[in-house]
């Protein structure tokens, strides 16, 4: 019996891994200089400690450490380079239009309304049943007033990848600035600034075992050198574009993050992927009216989101009580309204409403996920039980 409550939720937020927490410890304690106080020892130690992680977190994306700005998360990272993008190419008459999607996190989508209602020209592509958007839909959409396209490269309720390096190419051919908000995908599916000709990527460490509170954003110097209008004035931090005293301790162990999902992704992204068909394949050959939501392949090897007919989410989850797991988006999770990402797939809203997000991490096992699956069951079926008239009985679907 595995020890309770399951932690299911990794799209949500991650343990801290203890190396990265052992790798931070010193930054609270005796190593607490200022790494803007290059004039002493103490400042000098932040600041080099500070060089390392940047280091670290570049080397993951194939980027330069240079091309790395600290943040305070990807919802900051996301609102920088949509904003600071969009203020700065219209300053520069290079166009006020922008390209995103409709599954995209709220991080990405509200800002770019919120440019919308400043003034700019916003598309808003479709997604197709599996949540993707095609680099069709995307050269279909650009004009030659487009300043920037947004694509995230792994949706985060449904685990979708995008075909990123495409619409990078694309952009490129056409000289239009391309973001993609990468915070699920980071650490855990190879991704490259360069082969994706990505301009701006935004990520965070507290969906890679690292701390809360610290993200980056990735910005180009070459090839284009991609300039920002800053969001925050004040010292000059991060080459001006943010700044903010750094906080050292989370950017430590940010760059320990990193640096351990770099060495570790290939093995951790296979055992991730078996543990995640075991759970698929168990919840589907042991319940009638389940359905998978998301690409069945191109999405991330942790990720499940399951429909299951004739449930509330809601309910399931209260039922769940040792089983922490999300309906919907976790964000989101205070909104009754069906999932957005769902509906935007084309999903119905009951079967939306009976979704469960199942996001499986570094920390799971297989005990864990062997228990998971007979409670998943005994939970839905007790559920269709309560409601008679359903057409869900409690049978056994032998052909998964
Ligand atoms: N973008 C995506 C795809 C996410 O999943 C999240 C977190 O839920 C964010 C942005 C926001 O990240 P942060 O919590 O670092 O602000």
């Amino acid at each position: 019996m595995p020890s309770l409550p399951i932690y299911l939720d990794n799209n949500a937020t991650t343990r801290t891994d203890p190396r990265v927490l052992e790798a931070m410890l010193p930054f609270f304690t005796e190593r607490y200089g200022n790494a803007a106080s290059r004039h002493h020892a103490f400042g000098r130690d932040a600041e080099e400690a500070v060089q390392q992680a940047r280091e670290q977190v570049a080397q993951l994306i194939g980027a330069e450490a240079r091309e790395i700005i600290f943040t305070s998360g990807a919802t900051e990272s996301d609102n920088l380079a949509l904003k600071g993008a969009a203020w700065m190419q219209r300053q520069l008459k290079k166009g006020s239009h922008l390209v995103t999607a409709a599954a995209e996190h709220h991080a990405v989508l509200d800002p770019a309304k919120r440019l919308q209602r400043e003034g700019f020209q916003l598309t808003i592509l479709p997604v197709d049943q599996y949540g993707q958007v095609s680099p069709d839909q995307v050269a279909a959409a650009l004009t030659d007033q487009t300043a920037l396209v947004s694509i995230m490269a792994a949706n985060n309720e449904v685990g979708t990848l995008q075909p990123i390096a495409d619409v990078g190419r694309l952009c490129k051919e056409r000289g239009v600035l391309f973001h993609t908000d990468a915070v699920q995908a980071v650490g855990k599916v190879p991704l490259d600034v360069e082969a994706g000709g990505i301009d701006l990527l935004s990520l965070t460490a507290h969906k890679m075992y690292g701390p809360k509170g610290v993200g980056a954003l990735y910005v180009r110097r070459r090839n284009p050198h991609v300039r920002l209008e800053p969001r925050f004035d004040g010292g000059g931090h991060e080459r001006g574009l943010r700044a903010g005293t750094l906080p050292v301790p989370l950017i430590v162990g940010f760059g320990k993050a990193c640096e351990i999902c770099q060495q570790e992704m290939a093995e951790e992204s296979q055992r991730l992927l078996r543990l995640r068909e075991r759970l698929r394949a168990g919840i589907m050959d042991g319940l009638t009216g389940v359905s998978l939501n998301g690409h069945p392949t191109d999405r991330l090897p942790g990720n499940l989101n399951l429909s299951f007919a004739g449930i509330h989410g809601e309910a399931l989850l209260t039922s769940l009580k040792n089983l922490a797991v999300s309906s919907g988006s976790a964000c989101t999770s205070a909104n009754p309204e069906p999932s957005y990402v769902l509906r935007a797939m084309g999903v119905p809203d009951d079967l939306a409403h009976g979704s469960i997000r199942f996001g499986l991490g570094r920390f799971t096992t297989e005990e864990e996920v062997d228990w998971a699956i007979g409670e998943v069951i005994r939970a839905v079926n007790r559920l269709r039980d309560l409601n008679p008239e359903q057409e869900f009985a409690r049978t056994i679907n032998r052909t998964g």
